[in-house]
C-alpha cells in the first residue's frame, strides 16, 4: 500500500510573512492526519522560516530545485547542503518550468537526482508531455526518455527514496486537467517502466503523484484512481483552505 503524499508547489509566490502564515495554517488545519505525507516547498528565500513555522507539526518542507555540485562559484544557485541546513528533506527536480523555461535538459536533471540521493535529500522527479506532443501521439516517447533518462544510474537500493510527478505540461497552471482515466493511464504505464528498469516489487512501491490544476473540485476523483498516489499541487497550495481540502480529499 503506498502511503498518499500531496505535495505544494509555492513556485515564485509569497514573501516571508505570507509564506509563514500559510505555512502555519496548513500545520493548525493539517492535524493529526498521519495518513498522508504533506510537503510544502517554498521557495529559497523562505525555507528557514517556513521549515520554523510548521516545527512539531507533520508538515514535510522541500526545495523547488538545486545545484547538482557539492558548493562552488555558481552565482544564483543553491546546493544540497544548504537545504538541508534549513530542514529540507524533498527537492522538486525537472519541474516543466525549470524544463521550459529555464532549458534545463535530461543529463542535467539526472545529475541533480544523483547528487540528490547521494546527500539524502528525496528527489520528486517531474515528467510530462507539451500539448503538441500530446497531439502527435507522443506521450509514451516523451514520458518514457524523461524518466528513464532522469533515473539514469539510480541503484535499486536508492528508489525508496525516488518519487515521480506526472505533470502533463498543458495542464500546469492552465485550469485544464487530464481526464482521471488520462491521467491514471500515463500513471500505468510510468509504473511498468519502473518495473522493466527496477522489478514489480519496486514499481508498485514506487509513489506517482499527478500535477496539474489539481484543486478541491478534481481532487477526490484524481485520488480515487488505482495508479495516483498523490498530488504536485501549484496555484491551490497557495491558500490554506483550498490545499487542506486537496490535502483531506476523499475516496
Ligand atoms: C505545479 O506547479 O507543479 C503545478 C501542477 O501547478 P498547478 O497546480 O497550478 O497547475
Amino acid at each position: 500500500m503506498r502511503k498518499p503524499f500531496i505535495a505544494g508547489n509555492w513556485k515564485m509566490f509569497l514573501t516571508r510573512s505570507t509564506g509563514i502564515e500559510l505555512a502555519k495554517a496548513i500545520a493548525h488545519g493539517l492535524g493529526d492526519a498521519g495518513d498522508r505525507d504533506v510537503l510544502v516547498c517554498p521557495s529559497f528565500a523562505l525555507l528557514g522560516d517556513v521549515a520554523d513555522a510548521v516545527k512539531g507539526s507533520n508538515v514535510l518542507i522541500g526545495a523547488q530545485n538545486m545545484h547538482f555540485e557539492n558548493e562552488g562559484a555558481f552565482t544564483g544557485e543553491v546546493s544540497a547542503d544548504m537545504l538541508l541546513s534549513v530542514s529540507c528533506s524533498y527537492v522538486i527536480l525537472g519541474h516543466s518550468e525549470r524544463r521550459h523555461v529555464f532549458h534545463e535538459k535530461d543529463p542535467t536533471i539526472n545529475k541533480k537526482i544523483l547528487f540528490a540521493l547521494k546527500k539524502n535529500l528525496k528527489p520528486i522527479l517531474c515528467v510530462g508531455e507539451l500539448l503538441e506532443e500530446r497531439e502527435a501521439g507522443s506521450t509514451e516517447t516523451v514520458v518514457k526518455d524523461q524518466v528513464t533518462s532522469g533515473l539514469r544510474e539510480v541503484g535499486k537500493d536508492s528508489m525508496g527514496s525516488v518519487t515521480i510527478a506526472y505533470e502533463p505540461v498543458w495542464a500546469i497552471g492552465t485550469g485544464k486537467t487530464a481526464t482521471p482515466e488520462d491521467a491514471d493511464g500515463v500513471h500505468s504505464f510510468i509504473r511498468s517502466i519502473i518495473s522493466e528498469l527496477y522489478g514489480r516489487e519496486i514499481s508498485e512501491k514506487t509513489r506517482i503523484l499527478y500535477g496539474g490544476s489539481v484543486k478541491p473540485g478534481n481532487v477526490d476523483e484524481l485520488m480515487a484512481k488505482g495508479n495516483i498516489d498523490g498530488a504536485l499541487v501549484g496555484g491551490a497550495s497557495l491558500e490554506a483552505d483550498s490545499f487542506l481540502r486537496v490535502i483531506k480529499f476523499e475516496s
